[in-house]
């Protein structure tokens, strides 16, 4: 609809109109999070919000697209305009800058909710995210997976408490146990939340001397994943309760493990489907036979029928991969790539010869085809 006003793509993102590469995706990164459908459940238009500042950053980050954008606004964008159609999923550039790829290259990154946003529960871990690569035999099946990861893990010393071992809770005497604290300014008293005890009113005579009465510390943690067979690439698991352990034992955060396929040596995947591409020789396609086609579950044998053309695309029914619903299974499909023999020694040149001398124009009625209708051109 070009009717509808769109909004500034800078006043999205809430930068100059000079803003650096940097910018913009710091930018990017801080209001994305923010307006995440999976964050926002009961907003209608956070849907719309996250799409529109995926658009924002698509553009301004393209250099070619934000000189345009800056000469013709949404014009250059526009059915019909100056060339530039269409704009990458949201979703995707949430993933990729996610991913690390723009923003120091660490597997981790701080993703959903994390301490401080759930004002409800400020003592939570930070979720985590990590990206694991699996083969596509791993996706197809299913696969168990530990992985270790470095992460604030709660700590053996105090057991999470904080708290010295031996040593007692005590009325925090910042507060008065109150957990509050009044401060005056000019002529008004501010309440704010203590921060001695964080609110909870009672505080611990010695801190833990390994944690420093943060209840967790930087160590690995090994986390065992079952991923289910027939996971779509891009999916994200969430290992509930495996992200930051909280402060001083309040509850962790989540881990959501975000699935990537390697490149597969024989197939290519597109949904539950598999693709293939088999070469077999010029005689078998003429004369038709039998081929064998591997599968992810070992050899298949396809009847091929005289005839068979190159590029020919045959499916072999329920050779796919398994639906992640466990319902249903994809195909394989095997594209027949008809190989013309090479290094042809002094007979099979001369059989060969002899072969295209007995050939006539029925032997190859697409040839015949095309040059009826290419008629004309060859005047
Ligand atoms: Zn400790
Ligand atoms: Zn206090």
């Amino acid at each position: 609809m070009a009717t509808t006003k769109k909004r500034d793509y800078y006043e999205v993102l809430g930068v100059g109109r000079n803003a650096s590469e940097e910018e913009v995706k710091r930018a990017y990164r801080k209001l994305a999070v923010k307006f995440h459908p999976d964050k926002n459940p009961d907003d209608p238009h956070a849907e719309e919000k996250f799409k529109e500042l995926g658009e924002a950053y698509d553009v301004l980050m393209d250099p070619e697209k934000r000189a345009a954008y800056d000469r013709f606004g949404h014009a250059a964008f526009a059915p019909g305009g100056i060339g530039f159609g269409g704009f990458h999923d949201p979703f995707d550039i949430f993933r990729e800058v996610f991913s690390g790829s723009g923003f120091g290259g660490g597997i981790f990154e701080t993703f959903f909710g994390g301490a401080g946003v759930r004002t409800e529960d400020r003592h939570r871990g930070s979720d985590l995210r990590y990206d694991m690569e699996i083969t596509l035999e791993e996706a197809a099946f299913g696969v168990e997976k530990e992985i270790e990861i470095e992460k604030l893990g709660t700590c053996d010393k105090c057991d999470g408490t904080g708290a010295e071992p031996g040593s007692r809770t005590i009325t925090c005497p910042t507060c008065g146990g109150r957990g509050q604290v009044i401060s005056s300014r000019a002529f008004f008293q501010v309440s704010q939340t203590c921060p001695r005890c964080r609110g909870a009113g009672e505080t611990i005579e010695k801190p833990c001397r390994q944690c420093h009465g943060e209840g967790r510390v930087e160590k690995l943690s090994r986390v065992k994943l079952k991923i289910p067979a027939g996971i779509p690439e891009g999916s994200r698991l969430r290992s509930s309760r495996n992200g930051e352990a909280g402060i001083r034992g309040g509850p962790a955060g989540d881990l959501y493990v975000v699935i990537h396929l390697k490149e597969h040596k024989i197939f290519h995947r597109e949904g539950d489907n598999l693709y293939c591409e088999v070469p077999i020789p010029f005689s078998v396609a003429a004369l038709g036979g039998e081929v064998d086609i591997p599968t992810l579950e070992g050899k298949a044998h396809l009847k091929v029928p005289a005839g068979t053309q190159s590029g020919q695309l045959f499916k072999l029914r329920g050779k796919g991969i398994q639906n992640i619903d466990g319902r249903d299974r994809g195909d394989l499909l095997a594209r027949l790539i008809v190989e013309v023999p090479s290094r042809l020694n002094a007979e099979q040149r001369r059989k060969l010869e002899e072969f295209a001398a007995l050939c006539g124009d029925e032997n190859t009625p697409l040839r015949k085809s095309f040059f009826e209708r290419a008629k004309e051109f060859f005047k």
